[in-house]
């Protein structure tokens, strides 16, 4: 069974700062992390591996340091890394994100399942495994909280919904988004680490996926963030007062129509 698993690194939440000019991330000098999701969608691919053998890819698209998420990914049971990193990229909204994934796994021989976080917590848009699939032209499931069952062929999984459960079955190659109810995931072993050191993880540019620059990074990117900002603290409110629901809604009733609001 050929895994992979997509990697994002993010900032630490605490240390979001964002560039006033381009309302891009400014990465630089902050602390990152693997996206918290992804460390989910890795351990349902290891334990996919653990019961039917095969090989966990895990790639990443970032600046050359999200290398270091890929390492950590490594240390925990991943058996290769590939990094796209190329200018070309910088910019990406999820379209152009999801282009460049899918350009990267179509360069792998094989895989029969892709997993993903279900968002990031930086950018939050849950678009990004989506997108994959919809370039690769593959079934995606999305929320999958219990693998039940991976054959060859196909895969059954429950996808969460408000009220429970969806069971659905579908065709291999597929991708699929985890949630954290996937599973914990385990810690990093310490033959693990070492290895993770030594391995060599190959940086592919835009030439090496053969790439149309056209759909990559800003030019590629439909979606441009205008402006980032925090919400104002409103003041003020009226806490409408009762000694039962019932004289509360009466009371709120009485308010609405006084001033003409219904
Ligand atoms: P999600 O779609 O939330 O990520 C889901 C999963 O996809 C991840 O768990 C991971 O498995 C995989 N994945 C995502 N990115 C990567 C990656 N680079 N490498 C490997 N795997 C990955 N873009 C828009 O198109 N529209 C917006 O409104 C928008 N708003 C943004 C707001 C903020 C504050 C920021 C920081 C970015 C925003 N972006 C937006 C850009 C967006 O973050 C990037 O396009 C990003 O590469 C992917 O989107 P996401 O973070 O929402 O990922």
């Amino acid at each position: 069974m050929n895994l992979v698993v997509l990697v994002k690194q993010v900032p630490e939440t605490t240390n979001i700062k964002i560039n006033p000019e381009t309302n891009t991330l400014i990465r630089e000098g902050v602390s990152s992390i693997v996206n918290p999701f992804d460390m989910y969608a890795l351990e349902q691919a290891l334990k996919i591996q653990d019961e039917h053998g095969g090989k966990v890819t895990c790639i990443s698209m970032g600046p050359p340091h999200a290398e270091a998420a890929l390492r950590e990914m490594l240390a925990v049971g991943a058996n290769e890394a590939i990094l796209l990193s190329d200018k070309a990229f910088a910019g990406s909204d999820t379209l152009a994100t999801s282009y460049t994934l899918a350009k990267a796994i179509m360069k792998l021989d094989k895989f029969d399942l892709i997993i993903c976080g279900k968002q990031a917590i930086d950018g939050d848009t849950a678009q990004v495994g989506p997108g994959v699939a919809e370039h690769l032209d593959i079934p995606h499931i999305t929320y999958v909280n219990k693998v039940e069952e991976i054959t060859n062929n196909q895969i059954r999984v429950h996808r969460m919904t408000e009220e429970g459960y969806d069971v659905i079955l579908s065709s291999l190659p597929a991708l699929i988004t985890v949630v954290k109810e996937i599973g914990e995931p385990r810690m990093p072993s310490i033959k693990g680490t070492l290895r993770a050191r030594k391995t060599k993880i190959p940086m592919w540019t835009a030439k090496d996926i053969e790439a149309n620059e056209r759909m990559l990074g800003l030019s590629g990117s439909p979606t441009q963030v205008i402006r980032i900002f925090s919400p104002e603290a409103r003041s003020g409110g009226e806490i409408i007062q009762g000694e039962s629901a019932s004289e509360m809604a009466d009371n709120l009733l009485t308010r609405l129509m006084a001033s003409h609001i219904i």
